[in-house]
């Protein structure tokens, strides 16, 4: 019986090898990006949603939400609507955090619609002064994780106050308690020439992940926008 002498000689299979690991770098990050752009249409999906909730609530209390949180169910009695279900629509799928640590912007900790306890750990170096600690008190306790930022969050807007003059200051104080909240701050802005660009919910994990843009959702027609980490740079 003739016997067959089987196997590769190794030069063959570095070539096999080395067309394998060709191929493979050619593919792996091709469905990273499509995975990724799939993720990018859920945050935009939820981006819609969590914008027609924010209308619905505008329509019935013609003022905008203390905090995203509250347009959804809550243990608490006299706390939290019924826009939004239980939440999970706050949880953008870039976020590898699902929503524990907020927006991931460290220079915004104020506006991470998550309890204050968790703000602190994630961002250890944010004090909160009574007045944010006040602010926080407005939210849904029952909501516990949000991957976006609201921008008209009711805690106070420092880099506003520290970039504007006094006239502005005292404009945008709508209700002349000396403090500029972020939805005080926002709603300035969307009156001195930043159009509907003016972002109310953002996300940044596309951008810090995967080196994309942040996502958007503008205020008061809620489409929704792409732009660099400083919306004004890119928009205005
Ligand atoms: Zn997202």
């Amino acid at each position: 019986m003739k016997i067959k002498k089987g196997g590769f000689t190794l030069i063959e299979l570095l070539v096999v090898i080395a067309i394998i690991s060709m191929l493979a770098g050619q593919i792996l990050p091709s469905l990273s990006t499509a995975r990724e752009k799939g993720r990018q249409a859920n945050c935009v999906n939820n981006l819609h949603q969590i914008g027609l909730a924010i209308e619905m609530y505008y329509q019935d209390y013609e003022d905008y939400p203390t905090w995203l949180s509250i347009l959804c169910k809550s243990n608490t009695p006299g706390v939290g609507l019924n826009y939004l279900g239980t939440g999970k629509i706050f949880i953008c799928l870039t976020d590898l955090n699902k929503g524990n640590k907020g927006h991931g912007n460290t220079s915004f900790p104020e506006i991470c619609d998550i309890p204050l306890s968790k703000v602190q750990n994630s961002y250890p170096f944010y004090s909160p002064d009574t007045f944010d600690q006040n602010a926080y008190n407005y939210r849904n306790p029952s909501i516990e994780v949000c991957s976006y930022s609201y921008e008209f969050a009711p805690t106070r807007c420092k880099w506003f106050e520290s970039s504007h003059n006094d006239t502005d200051i005292s404009q945008a104080d709508t209700n002349g308690d000396g403090k500029v909240t972020w939805k005080e701050a926002k709603i300035w802005q969307s009156s001195h020439g930043y159009g509907g660009q003016v972002p109310i919910v953002r996300c940044f994990w596309h951008y810090y992940n995967h080196k994309q843009k942040v996502l958007n959702l503008a205020f008061r027609d809620y489409n929704v926008f792409i732009s660099e980490p400083e919306w004004e740079s890119s928009s205005y």
